[in-house]
């Protein structure tokens, strides 16, 4: 069965039309969608029509089955999907808004040896209703409305690789954009990829306005090929070639996100290549400490040294920071998304 959310206005009107129903009746049902409402919560819409809709139709895709709060206001979520599938979600929250890390897959195959979301391969892609019943859930439990956001950004930076479920991903990002639902500008919107080099050529065409995030993590294809098994099929130089047609498509920065490995990719030499690689167009440089996962045998660095490696980038000339951490305290309790609660420091930089 379909998600209802997966449907767009234009979609959700014909199938109203469909079953005889008046063209008003789409943008109610839609604008309740977007207020995190199932069919049943909607007061405004006859039973006779739910009722037929609920029969084609999941119209609560996840629920939200644990939260973990931060003393620093960082919230994880755990979220059950309707086939019993669970996903994690992190909020941040910054002085300009809050930021939602959505997960875009079950699981992921990219097989990064430093992440945890990999670990058991990937189990499913997520519908584009999916990953934006995650938006609609979380606005709606923190008392906000399609005006009165309290969602004001969003990182696709949980588990999966958006740009392994390109095209639910692009229709998410049109769903979450739709001015009669949530309307989350697509500035604020960020995309996360370990460097799918075709898919970001496909995203650049469609001249989005969202924030394209790549996962580096290494300055040569030598070292990234030994944390990173997709760096076997495209090299970085066509990455940073992509990203390159990416700004000149969207005019947008792009950003680069660079996990420090103790002994990996930590040395000086390491900042001088990567700032070798990102010198020439508008990019920033994201530094986090690795998160350790466990059931992997790599080391983080202290802040310091990442402070240290940022240094360098910054008085090459290259745009670099250390990322904020943030819910420390929950980490522990909470599995894979120890492993990035990622913030978009972009628009609040721009
Ligand atoms: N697949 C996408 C998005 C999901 S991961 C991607 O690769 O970008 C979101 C970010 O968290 C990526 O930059 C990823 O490399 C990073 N990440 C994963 N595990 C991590 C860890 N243990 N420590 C630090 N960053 C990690």
């Amino acid at each position: 069965m379909q998600i209802i959310q997966d449907l767009s206005l234009e979609e959700l009107t014909q199938v109203c039309l469909n079953l005889g129903q008046p063209k008003y009746r789409a943008k109610q049902i839609f604008e309740n969608l977007h207020l995190g409402k199932n069919l049943d919560e909607m007061s405004n819409i006859p039973k006779d029509l739910k009722d037929k809709l609920k029969v084609q139709y999941i119209d609560t895709p996840l629920t939200i089955i644990h939260t973990l709060v931060s003393k620093d206001g960082t919230q994880k979520y755990l979220y059950k999907l309707h086939d019993g599938n669970i996903i994690e979600g992190v909020l941040l929250s910054y002085e300009y808004g809050n930021t939602l890390c959505v997960s875009t897959q079950v699981g992921c195959r990219m097989g990064c040896k430093f992440c945890a979301s990999t670990l058991n391969g990937l189990i499913r892609s997520l519908s584009s209703g999916e990953i934006l019943a995650q938006v609609l859930v979380v606005n709606r439990m923190l008392g906000g409305d399609n005006k009165t956001r309290k969602i004001t950004n969003i990182v696709l930076m949980g588990s999966g690789e958006p740009l392994d479920n390109f095209d639910n991903v692009v229709k998410f990002v049109y769903l979450v954009n739709a001015p009669e639902g949530i309307n989350i500008s697509q500035r604020n919107i960020s995309v996360s990829t370990c460097g799918l080099v075709p898919q970001i050529d496909k995203l650049a065409k469609l001249k989005l306005q969202i924030v394209l995030t790549i996962s580096l993590h290494a300055p040569t294809d030598e070292i990234r090929k030994t944390i990173m098994p997709i760096a076997n099929k495209y090299t970085i130089e066509q990455i940073i070639d992509s990203a390159h047609r990416y700004f000149n498509a969207t005019g947008r920065r792009v950003i680069f996100e660079y996990a420090l490995i103790r002994g990996v990719n930590d040395s000086m030499e390491c900042a001088r290549t990567l700032h070798k690689l990102l010198s020439g167009f508008p990019t920033h440089l994201n530094v986090i400490p690795l998160n350790e996962v466990k059931e992997r045998n790599l080391e983080s660095v202290t802040r310091k040294d990442a402070y240290r490696f940022a240094e360098t980038l910054q008085k090459l000339g290259t745009s670099a920071t250390v990322r904020r951490t943030m819910g420390e305290d929950i980490d522990g309790a909470c599995g894979q998304l120890r492993a990035k609660f990622i913030a978009e420091q972009t628009d609040k930089e721009e």
